[in-house]
């Protein structure tokens, strides 16, 4: 059934409505999707009233109790919700939301238009308050997918651009790192960028996250450390990060919140269950960065949709 689901999600691409048609029936197909026709698309449970059927507090014990991977699937569209609520009200200032269904035709229509990269940024307001800056290119992808890699319902679209897929980069320069320290810290961003482009709907999207020196176009200027701590993903990185603490870190980079509860997991006596002080699907990249925690299809259409919808003040300083 998951192949299907994604199947779904990029809807538009089955059904052959190439970027252009899009584009000739205007504003139609831009035309907002509420919360609930969201989360529908998204394979998101959610209440006629339009409200999410569970919250944090009702999920936990039974994320606690029945952690594994065939129970996480079926939290999924309940934690879903919860999470695409939390990450719409921390975009606040995006424009608005497109039927997830057309996002990824209407992101490429957008950049077909585009000379060479659109470049998106903006700010998520951590926890709620402080606004921390997200900024990645996306573009369309000049590689060519390697065999058996998009679905093959996806290359039945004869539109060339139906068959292409789009490229999100994010470039990251480490203060002071040595050539050594920073081959090492790509081998760990290629796994992560692999990591992000696998679990992509239908593998439509590909990410690149790079190492950079500074004359490189940056996206992000961080620190570099020897050894190990937990720092803000735009001031510190460190050498001994696991990449998949990288995978999570660049999906804030790509305007992603977290999904823990930051202050019960701030204020958490050491020997809790890491669960009740999280309060968040252990399968998202975004609640931990567990082994199998994975992107979620909601954390892909969010990053599109800015492709559409810009942030109304996209310097990533939204305060008010
Ligand atoms: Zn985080």
């Amino acid at each position: 059934m998951r192949i299907q689901e994604q199947v779904f999600f990029w809807g538009a691409v089955i059904a052959g409505v190439t970027a252009s048609a899009m584009l000739v029936q205007g504003s139609d197909s831009t035309t907002n999707a509420s919360f609930v026709e969201m989360a529908r698309e998204l394979s998101i449970q959610v209440g006629d009233d339009g409200q999410c059927l569970e919250n944090r507090q009702s999920l936990t014990p039974l994320e606690a109790e029945l952690r594994s991977p065939e129970v996480a699937d079926k939290l999924a569209p309940q934690w879903g919700c919860v999470m695409l609520a939390q990450n719409l009200d921390r975009e606040r200032g995006v424009s608005g939301h497109v039927f997830p269904s057309k996002v990824f035709e209407l992101a490429k229509a957008k950049i077909s238009q585009n000379q060479g990269a659109l470049k998106v940024t903006g700010g998520v307001k951590y926890m709620g308050l402080k606004s921390e800056p997200f900024r990645y290119d996306v573009e369309l992808d000049s590689k060519a997918p390697q065999a058996g890699s998009v679905n093959s319902v996806n290359s039945l679209s004869s539109a060339t651009l139906g068959t292409q897929r789009l490229l999100i980069s994010v470039r990251i320069n480490f203060a002071g790192i040595h050539a050594d320290q920073k081959i090492e810290m790509q081998t760990k961003l290629d796994q992560a960028s692999k990591y992000w482009s696998d679990n992509s709907p239908n593998h439509s999207l590909r990410f690149s996250f790079k190492a950079v020196e500074p004359n490189e176009d940056a996206h992000f200027y961080v620190g570099f450390g020897l050894g190990e701590k937990r720092t803000q993903y735009y001031k510190m990185w460190w050498s001994d990060w696991h990449w998949s603490l990288m995978a999570h870190e660049i999906g804030h980079m790509l305007g992603l919140d977290d999904e823990y509860n930051q202050m019960r997991v701030t204020f958490r006596s050491r020997n809790a269950n890491p669960v009740y002080s999280h309060q968040c699907q252990f399968s998202s990249i975004m609640c931990t960065y567990a082994w199998n925690a994975k992107p979620q299809k909601y954390h892909y259409y969010l990053i599109l949709n800015r492709v559409i919808n810009p942030m109304a003040n996209a310097d990533g300083d939204d305060e008010t």
